[in-house]
C-alpha cells in the first residue's frame, strides 16, 4: 500500500542529530579530568604537619613557590589545607604575634578533594562555589598531588586554542 507523504517534525530533526553536534557532547573539557593535568605537571605534594610554626609553613611556601600546603598527619593522611589566605587573615588578626602560631590552629579542616577520574569542569565548578583555588587529589593510595584553579584554566585554554586551529584548518581546507 503507498503510504502518503508527511513532513519532517521536529522531533526527526532531533533522532536524526549526531551526538557530536550537541552542545553537551562537543565539550572536549568534559573529557578531560584531572589525571590529564597531573601527568603534565607531576605528583609533588608539598605537605606541612599541624604541629610546625606558620613561620616554617610561610618558608615552604616561599621556597616552593606555591600557594597552599597540605597538611599531614605522622601517617601522612591528609588533616587540613593551609592557603596564603589563612596566614594573611591571621596576620590581621594577630597582628606581630602570628610566625609562632601552629599551623593546625590556622589550617581549614574541611578539605575537599578530588580524583585523577574527575572531570576538570566539575572541578572547576567546585572550587569557584567553594570560593577556593586548591584542590588535592587522593586516591586509594594516598595524596597524588595538588590542581590548583590556574592549572585547570590554563589546560582549558590550551584545549581551546587547539579547538579554534582545527576549526580554522577545516574552513580554510
Ligand atoms: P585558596 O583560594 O585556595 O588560597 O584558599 C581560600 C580558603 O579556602 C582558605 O581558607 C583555604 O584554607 C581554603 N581552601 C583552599 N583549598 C581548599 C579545599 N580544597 N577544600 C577546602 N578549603 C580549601
Amino acid at each position: 500500500m503507498p503510504t502518503s507523504y508527511q513532513a519532517p517534525m521536529r522531533k526527526d530533526q532531533t533522532d536524526t542529530r549526531t551526538r557530536s553536534q550537541s552542545s553537551e557532547t562537543n565539550t572536549k573539557s568534559e573529557l578531560a579530568t584531572v589525571g590529564h593535568i597531573l601527568k603534565g605537571k607531576g605528583r609533588d605534594v608539598f605537605a606541612i604537619r599541624p604541629q610546625e610554626t606558620l613561620k616554617n609553613a610561610v618558608d615552604a611556601l616561599k621556597d616552593k613557590g606555591i600557594g597552599a600546603l597540605m597538611v599531614t598527619d605522622a601517617n601522612g593522611a591528609l588533616c587540613g589545607i593551609l592557603s596564603e589566605r589563612d596566614i594573611v587573615r591571621k596576620l590581621a588578626d594577630t597582628p606581630g604575634q602570628t610566625l609562632p602560631q601552629l599551623v593546625g590552629d590556622v589550617m581549614t579542616q574541611n578539605v575537599e578533594t578530588c580524583t585523577p577520574e574527575e572531570p576538570l569542569v566539575s572541578v572547576l565548578k567546585r572550587m569557584t562555589a567553594g570560593r577556593f583555588r586548591h584542590m588535592p587529589v587522593v586516591s586509594d593510595t594516598g595524596l597524588l598531588g595538588m590542581v590548583t584553579i590556574g592549572d585547570v584554566i590554563n589546560f582549558r585554554l590550551t584545549e581551546l586554542e587547539h579547538e579554534a586551529l582545527q576549526l580554522k584548518q577545516l574552513i580554510v581546507g
